[in-house]
C-alpha cells in the first residue's frame, strides 16, 4: 500500500496492519510516526521530519508544547470527564477566556470542528425562527462553492465535492451555494427566509484560497443590512494561523458567530466551540442542544491554556513575520516549477506546475527529504507548519521544496 521506495520493513508492517484493520477513508503518506516535538515528527525508525501539515492546523502550538502538556497533566491528575450534569472548576475560566479572546459574550463548547459547524447551523436557524421571524422550517443558509466544513450528513449536504457526497444522500435541505468571494451573488440569493451566510475567511481545503480584499467587508455590511447572521468558520484559519488571532481581522471584520476547533484543543484533544453574543447563544435552553464530552474538564483546562498562549499575541506575531519570509521565498519559485502561491501568515497553498507531476508526487519527494506536507486536490501543496517553528527550520523545508522541484524537473529531462 505504498508507492514510496525505501520504507523499512517495520514501517511496511505497521502500514499493512493499518490498511488491513482500519477503514480506508484516508490516503496517508507512507510514514509511521512515533513521536513529536515542536515542529518535528520522528518515525518508528528514528527518522526526523519537519511537520508542514500540523494536523491541518490542530498543532499550531507545536507538538508536545510544554505549557499545554503541563495543563493537561495537571488536569489528568484531578478529574477528566464529568459531563455537563454538574459544574466543573476549569469550565468557567475556559469559556470566559475564550469569549474575551473573541470579543463576544458567550461560548458553546463542542468537540470536533464539524460539531461546531452543526451547532452554528442550529443556532442560526433558531435565531431565524425566534428572533428574525422566519416561517418555521423554511430557513435557508447561504454557503460558498468549494467549501469545506466537515463530514457529517448535513454538512456534506452543502459540499460540492462529489467524492465526499456520492452515495451518502438523501441530503439536508436548506442551503444555497454561491461562488466564493462573490458578494453580489450572495445579495441575490438572500430572501426573507435567509438566516445566515456561512463562510471560511480563507478556504483551506480548497487550496488556501484567499478571497478578494473587498469580499469580507462587503459581506459584513450586507449581512448587517439584510439582518442575516455572518458565520465565520475559523476552524482552520483561526487561532494564529494567518498571523492574526482570526483571519477575519485582516479585513477588519467581526462575524456574528465564530466557529473554532482544531488548534483550540492545543494539539492534545478535540475541542471546538461556537462563540457569539447573548442575542444568539442565549437562545439555547436546557435540553435543546448538548454533547456528553463538550466542555469536559480536560478539554476546558487545555483549551484555557491554549487561549492564554494566544492572549499574548506572540504566536500571531511569529506567524505574521515568518509568514512573510515564507511567502517571499515561495514567490521566487513562481515560474520555476510553481504556478501560484496563495495564503497568509504561516499558511500557503502552492500550485505545482502540472508538467513536473502531481502535488502528491512532490509530497513524496518532500517526505524523502524530511518534510511532511500534504497535497489538496491535484496540483496544490498546503504548507502549514506549527507556529513555533524557527526561521532556520522554515528555510530547511523551503530548501527541500526547491530541491524536490529540481529533481522533478531533472526527471523530465
Ligand atoms: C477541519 C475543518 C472542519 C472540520 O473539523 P473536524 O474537527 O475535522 O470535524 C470544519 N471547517 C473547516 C474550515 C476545517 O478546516
Amino acid at each position: 500500500m505504498t508507492d514510496r521506495k525505501g520504507v523499512s520493513p517495520a514501517q511496511q508492517a505497521a502500514i499493512a496492519q493499518t490498511e488491513t484493520w482500519g477503514a480506508h477513508n484516508y490516503l496517508p503518506l507512507p510514514v509511521v510516526i512515533d513521536s513529536g516535538e515542536g515542529a518535528w515528527l520522528t518515525d518508528i525508525d528514528g527518522n526526523r521530519y519537519l511537520d508542514f501539515l500540523s494536523a491541518y492546523s490542530a498543532v499550531n502550538f507545536g507538538h508536545g508544547n510544554p505549557v499545554l502538556t503541563q495543563a493537561a497533566i495537571d488536569q489528568l491528575a484531578k478529574v477528566t470527564i464529568t459531563s455537563r450534569a454538574v459544574f466543573s472548576a476549569p469550565y468557567g475560566p475556559f469559556v470566559k477566556a475564550l469569549a474575551e479572546l473573541c470579543g463576544k459574550d458567550m461560548v458553546l463548547p463542542m468537540n470536533t470542528g464539524v460539531e461546531a459547524v452543526e451547532s452554528g447551523i442550529k443556532l442560526a436557524r433558531k435565531w431565524g425562527y425566534e428572533t428574525k421571524g422566519v416561517e418555521e422550517r423554511h430557513a435557508n443558509i447561504i454557503v460558498m462553492a468549494n467549501n469545506f466544513h466537515g463530514r457529517t450528513t448535513t454538512v456534506i449536504s452543502f459540499s460540492n465535492d462529489e467524492t465526499a457526497r456520492r452515495n451518502f444522500g438523501p441530503f439536508t435541505p436548506g442551503f444555497r451555494t454561491v461562488p466564493y468571494g462573490d458578494v453580489t451573488a450572495i445579495a441575490d440569493e438572500i430572501d426573507d427566509n435567509t438566516v445566515a451566510v456561512l463562510v471560511e475567511p480563507i478556504q483551506g481545503e480548497a487550496g488556501v484560497v484567499v478571497p478578494p480584499k473587498s469580499f469580507l467587508p462587503a459581506l459584513r455590511e450586507l449581512c448587517t443590512e439584510r439582518n442575516v447572521l455572518m458565520i465565520a468558520d475559523e476552524i482552520q484559519s483561526g487561532l494564529g494561523r494567518t498571523g492574526k488571532t482570526f483571519a477575519c481581522e485582516h479585513s477588519g471584520v467581526v462575524p456574528d458567530l465564530y466557529l473554532l476547533g482544531k488548534a483550540l484543543g492545543g494539539g492534545i484533544l478535540p475541542v471546538s466551540a461556537v462563540v457569539g453574543n447573548r442575542d444568539i447563544l442565549g437562545l439555547l435552553h436546557p435540553g435543546q442542544h448538548g454533547s456528553t464530552f463538550g466542555g469536559n474538564p480536560l478539554a476546558s483546562a487545555v483549551g484555557l491554556a491554549a487561549v492564554e498562549l494566544l492572549k499574548t499575541g506572540e504566536l500571531q506575531q511569529r506567524s505574521s513575520e515568518l509568514g512573510e519570509h515564507l511567502h517571499k521565498r515561495l514567490r521566487t519559485l513562481i515560474g520555476n516549477g510553481v504556478d501560484a502561491v496563495r495564503g497568509k501568515g504561516l499558511w500557503a497553498g502552492v500550485d505545482i506546475d502540472p508538467y513536473l507531476g502531481t502535488a502528491r508526487s512532490i509530497c513524496y519527494k518532500l517526505l524523502s527529504r524530511g518534510v511532511i506536507a500534504k497535497d489538496t486536490h491535484e496540483k496544490t501543496i498546503r504548507l502549514a507548519p506549527p507556529l513555533v517553528i524557527t526561521e532556520a527550520e522554515l528555510d530547511q523545508a523551503i530548501d527541500a521544496l526547491v530541491d524536490a522541484l529540481a529533481e522533478a524537473r531533472a526527471e523530465k529531462g
